[in-house]
Formats: C-alpha cells, sequence, structure tokens
C-alpha cells in the first residue's frame, strides 16, 4: 500500500492530489515529504474573499506539518498558487489543509491543542517532538476558532471570579455559566470595573437581559458593575470566598500571636498553621493532636479558630430568616471577642448581610461549591500551560479547558 492510499483514506480533498512521498533528512531528522498538487483544471480560490479566480503565477513550493507517524515527521510540500482575484487583487489561494499564514496543518495544530489539554504545553511539545512555541500556535488557533464559532446565549446565570495569574498583583477577571451549562465565558485583564464591564459588552443587553443570578465575592467593582448591569438578578456571595477570608483572618490571627509568643519564649503555635486551616475531618492524626493540645490553651488564636468552627453551621441553615438571626447572633459574639481580625470579619458580613443571605434564597438553582471547583481547576490549567506567565498566554490556557468552545470538524479521528 502507497502512502498516499493512506492519506486518501484519512484526509481526502477535492481539488488537489497526493502525489508522490520521498525521505528528506534536511531538517537535521528524517522526515517524510508527501507532494500535494492541485488538480488539473481546478481553478485557485481567493484567500481574501474564499471565491474562485483565474491562477495569476505561482510560488515556491512551501512545507506544511501534518501528524507525525510512527514518530517520524511528516511534511505537505506544495507550490501554491496566486488567484488574480477580482475584488481582492492579487492574493495567494486558500488551501482546505491549512489557514493563513500557518505551517502547521490546521489537524495537525488540532492534534496539538487535544494532547495540550491533557499534558503540560511543554510535555506535549517533548512527546511530539515539536516546540512550546508550535503547540501555543496549536492552541491559539484552535481557541479563537472555538471563540468565532461558539453561541454565547441565552446565559441563566454567572459568577465572576478573580485569580492571581503573576506575581505583584496581576489578577485576572473570571466569568463562567454556571446555569445547565458549566463553562468559562470570558477572561479579562486586571479585575477593574472597565474589566467587567468589557464583559457585559461582549455578551451584549439581549442576553445580560435573562440573567437570573449572579455569583460573585465582595470585590467591590464586580458588585457596582453586576448592580448596573443585573440589577434584574438574584446577586449571590459566593460562600467558598467568605470561608476563604475568615480563614484569612484567623491566620493573621495566628501569625501574630506566633510572633509575640515566640518573642517571649514560647513555641507553642509554632507549626499549627494548617491544623487551624484545615476543616476537622481533613486533620492528619498527627494534626488533630496538635490541635487537642492548642485548643487547651487560652489564646487568640484559639477563640478565633473556635468562632471560625461555629460558623460553620450558619451553611447548613435552609431559610434565609432564620440563617440572619445566627448571623447577627455570631457577629455580637465575635464583636466582643476583642479579635481585631475578626471584628474586621463582622464589619464585612454585616455590610453585605442581604447579598450573604441571598445564598440560601438561591440554593435550589446553585449548587454550592461550583465556582470553588471551577477556581481550582483554572489554577491547576495556569500550572500547566507555562512557560511563559504572560497575560496572553493564560487566557488561551483557560479558555482551551474550561471553555467547552466547538471545534472544527473533522472526518477521521486523528487521537
Ligand atoms: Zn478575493
Amino acid at each position: 500500500m502507497q502512502l498516499k492510499t493512506i492519506l486518501n483514506r484519512v484526509q481526502k480533498f477535492k481539488s488537489f492530489v497526493y502525489e508522490s512521498a520521498r525521505w528528506d533528512e534536511t531538517i537535521g531528522r528524517l522526515c517524510l515529504i508527501v507532494t500535494v498538487a492541485a488538480r488539473a483544471n481546478s481553478r485557485p480560490i481567493c484567500s481574501g474573499c474564499e471565491k474562485t479566480g483565474p491562477g495569476y503565477d505561482t510560488m515556491k513550493p512551501r512545507r506544511f506539518e501534518f501528524i507525525p507517524v510512527w514518530n517520524i515527521p511528516v511534511f505537505f510540500e506544495y507550490a501554491m498558487r496566486r488567484v488574480d482575484c477580482r475584488s481582492c487583487g492579487v492574493r495567494v489561494e486558500k488551501v482546505p489543509w491549512a489557514s493563513g499564514k500557518h505551517t502547521l496543518t490546521t489537524i495537525y495544530m488540532q492534534f496539538l491543542a487535544h494532547w495540550a489539554r491533557k499534558l503540560s504545553w511543554k510535555e506535549t511539545a517533548v512527546s511530539f517532538h515539536t516546540t512550546w512555541d508550535k503547540v501555543y500556535q496549536a492552541v491559539q488557533y484552535i481557541v479563537e476558532w472555538g471563540l468565532k464559532h461558539r453561541e454565547v446565549g441565552p446565559i441563566f446565570g454567572i459568577g465572576v471570579d478573580e485569580i492571581q495569574y503573576a506575581r505583584g498583583h496581576k489578577y485576572l477577571t473570571l466569568v463562567y455559566q454556571i446555569d445547565d451549562l458549566t463553562r468559562l465565558l470570558w477572561v479579562g485583564q486586571e479585575r477593574t470595573v472597565e474589566t467587567f464591564e468589557k464583559f457585559f459588552a461582549m455578551i451584549g443587553p439581549e442576553v445580560a437581559s435573562k440573567i437570573e443570578f449572579v455569583c460573585s465575592d465582595m470585590w467591590k467593582p464586580y458588585l457596582k458593575v453586576i448592580r448596573e448591569k443585573c440589577s434584574q438578578a438574584l446577586h449571590v456571595l459566593d460562600r467558598f470566598h467568605i470561608v476563604a477570608k475568615m480563614n484569612d483572618a484567623v491566620d493573621d490571627v495566628r501569625a501574630e500571636e506566633a510572633r509575640k509568643t515566640k518573642a517571649a519564649g514560647h513555641e507553642i503555635l509554632k507549626h499549627t498553621r494548617w491544623c487551624l486551616l484545615k476543616r476537622q475531618v481533613n486533620l492528619t492524626d498527627d494534626q488533630r493532636f496538635r490541635l487537642r493540645d492548642l485548643l487547651g490553651y487560652n489564646l487568640k488564636t484559639v477563640r478565633a479558630y473556635l468562632l471560625k468552627e461555629l460558623f460553620q453551621q450558619f451553611w447548613d441553615y435552609n431559610s434565609p430568616a432564620w440563617a440572619g438571626m445566627f448571623l447577627d447572633e455570631w457577629c455580637r459574639q465575635t464583636m466582643r471577642s476583642r479579635i481585631e481580625p475578626m471584628k474586621k470579619i463582622v464589619r464585612m458580613l454585616r455590610s453585605h448581610r442581604e447579598l450573604i443571605l441571598n445564598y440560601f434564597r438561591a440554593r435550589k438553582v446553585i449548587s454550592s461549591g461550583i465556582i470553588e471547583g471551577l477556581n481550582n481547576k483554572a489554577k491547576v490549567t495556569m500550572r500547566k500551560s507555562y512557560g511563559f506567565r504572560t497575560f496572553r498566554v493564560t487566557e488561551l490556557a483557560l479558555y482551551h479547558t474550561l471553555g467547552k468552545l466547538p471545534e472544527p470538524e473533522i472526518g477521521h479521528k486523528f487521537y
């Protein structure tokens, strides 16, 4: 069987034929070069307007990288024709296996992008003897194609989250759809009012007016934009962010007290960080003993910890009214604790009381933990794609793994 028989089986083109295959070692590695030719009498298609036109001339043969076989790189070699197009002027022709100036065939980009979702970009490059940069190009192409071809609406529920992508307060704004469809809708640079407004500009007022619930943290710019753009929606402050703030407060208390006790010659708070932050069920045996020991001391840290643990009950309520009463009582008790970071939590809870209680009003539609789950996936994705911690790379990697974007249809499944 000839190589071109196989190629015709997996990827056949109407107006082009596979001619011959030969070995080549000019790039320092053994490669297969398959020459492609236009069928006799076929007219080239203008890459500008996608209409056929008369041929103008033929350029030097170009190579397009195809999917490797048996760890041997495969290239198509084809001399592109130029079209004398009536509307666009002289333009290079459009070919079905590649797009624009790409030297990778579309199917090879799809192949690499597929693996770049399962492996890190670096691992993908190493596995297929290619470069990080080509994997980047592949993901970029597939993501751009997907964004262009996806359907944005209708959207009934969204969650907005911020995430740090590089050192020095470099944040991204991520907007997820969290109704029947769970996917990343949008990635914005920074976490300002202007950033989040761009998301609403992208979806347009028609889609925005149908949003029924919004989940966010307490970041002021987000609250402001939600009030303006989604006034009809039920706005919920996400549990995950409140729990995270509470943990930060306990950790601040511990850190400060640890410094003081250490200065006084005691090491009681050494290595206690995770005992105090983890849920009790997740503690190791060692941590559990450490915690039990610690609870016997009259420390600010212990009091803050107990308040935090008590607050867990809040999430078990069904009725917003009862939850509200619990919240008020917890706040009163905590204000008397004279522990500044915890009092700060109280002030935060009090000033967002209604939005927090919306958690109980929206419980039937928003599954708790959904934003936390997405946030974790986003973090894993960011770790896997680097490379370079630029906004563009991060944005592409996030859309690629969490966007549930459509992909160009293919006849033969190469992966
Ligand atoms: Zn044209």
